[in-house]
């Protein structure tokens, strides 16, 4: 049986009639940039994040740029962030100017350790971006008390969470601004780029929407120098359909998660990942451990079963990071989980049938590994 690693297909044929609809209606009144499905989009999504505000945005990447700037980040300041995530957080902090400053992680969460964010602040350290990665958000309690102890902004990565929780509470409305992308493949996925941060601050989400529109307060007025940030109307209405089945979505990819974990308990080769007491895991990412990474890996595409790595190399031992001065071993526990992380078929649509497969493939691979 064919398990492919996402299905984007498969999610598109259960909504078709929603989205045909949705997408006609925004070419009959030619709100292509910006305009009224944006800002319907933002209204809901705000609501959903429990925050007061969203502001649309190009992409994942953009959302962190605009809260960091937003902020008044730059050069000289420091930024705080985990070196375990897409390169997007990282490269934020840099087109602002300022220099990421990577810490270690929590290895039963892969998130940002909060003890290690305190020791790493220095007189010029800004803000802290927490990556709430997978889908499992950071251990927002510590770190926004360290945070507040010692006058930095929190920006929370929230690009794979959609939806996560923290003793009830969601993604995004914790920190000063949380920042998501609607990348396709991410839980709640636009069909083409765009993003969007959420603030409880007026002021910056003011700032932030003049920004991403030229500076402008009405056409043609600029009242600050801003830049072309825009999300496509026809995204909006896209995620405007998509985000009334998200809460549907992410159940089924926890009961995916656990089902897996079921399957997969009595694997002695795997580690499967850990829920925290006090999050609510919508499992951008199901990543298990395994020593022999690749040839699990190979073993499985040789029965159709895809997999993928998120990400083989961490941040601080990127090429394009390399001017920071990082070297192996910096950060031991990032490295340990980064060289056996393999993250599994995880979407919705994923059949029962389908989760047995890859499990009896993992399995069948243990019997002739040991
Ligand atoms: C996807 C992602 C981003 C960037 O989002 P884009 O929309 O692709 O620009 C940033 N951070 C994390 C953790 C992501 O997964």
């Amino acid at each position: 049986m064919k398990v492919p690693f996402l299905d984007l297909k498969a999610q598109y044929e259960s909504i078709k009639d929603e989205i045909d609809a949705a997408i006609q209606d925004v070419i009959e009144r030619t709100a292509f940039a910006g305009g009224p499905f944006v800002e319907r989009f933002e209204s809901e999504f705000a609501s959903f994040c429990q925050s007061s505000f969203a502001i649309g945005c190009g992409s994942g990447t953009s959302a962190l740029y605009l809260a960091l700037h937003g902020l008044g980040i730059g050069q000289g300041d420091e930024v705080i962030t985990a070196a375990n995530t897409f390169i997007a957080t990282a490269e934020a902090i840099s087109a602002c100017g300022a220099t990421p400053v990577f810490v270690d992680i929590d290895e039963q969460t892969y998130t940002l350790s909060p003890a290690l964010f305190e020791e790493a602040i220095t007189p010029k350290t800004k803000a802290v971006i927490p990556v709430h990665l997978y889908g499992q958000m950071a251990e927002m309690d510590s770190i926004l008390e360290i945070a507040r102890a010692h006058d930095l902004y929190v920006i929370e990565d929230a690009c794979q969470a959609h939806g996560a929780e923290y003793n009830g509470r969601r993604a995004g409305s914790i920190g000063d601004a949380g920042c998501f992308s609607f990348y396709p493949g991410k839980n709640l996925g636009a069909y083409g780029e765009a993003g969007a941060v959420v603030t409880n601050n007026a002021e910056l989400a003011d700032v932030m929407r003049r920004y991403r529109d030229h500076g402008q307060d009405k056409k043609y007025y600029h009242s600050m120098i801003g830049w072309n940030d825009r999300m496509d109307g026809l995204q909006g209405a896209i995620l405007s359909v998509k985000l009334k089945h998200l809460s549907a979505w992410n159940e089924a990819r926890r009961n995916n998660a656990q089902l897996y974990n079921t399957l997969l308990s009595d694997v002695d080769c795997i580690v499967t990942p850990v829920e925290a007491e006090a999050a609510k895991h919508v499992y951008h990412i199901y990543a298990v451990r395994v020593r022999d990474r690749e040839m699990l890996m190979k073993a499985l595409a040789e029965k159709d079963i895809c997999c993928g790595i998120h990400y083989p190399i961490p941040l601080h031992l990127q090429e394009a990071y390399q001017c920071l001065g990082y070297s192996t071993n910096s950060l031991p526990v990032t490295e340990r989980c980064v060289n056996e992380q393999l993250s599994l078929p995880m979407y919705a649509e994923l059949s029962r049938a389908q989760i047995e497969t890859v499990c009896e493939q993992i399995k069948a691979f243990e019997e002739v590994a040991v």
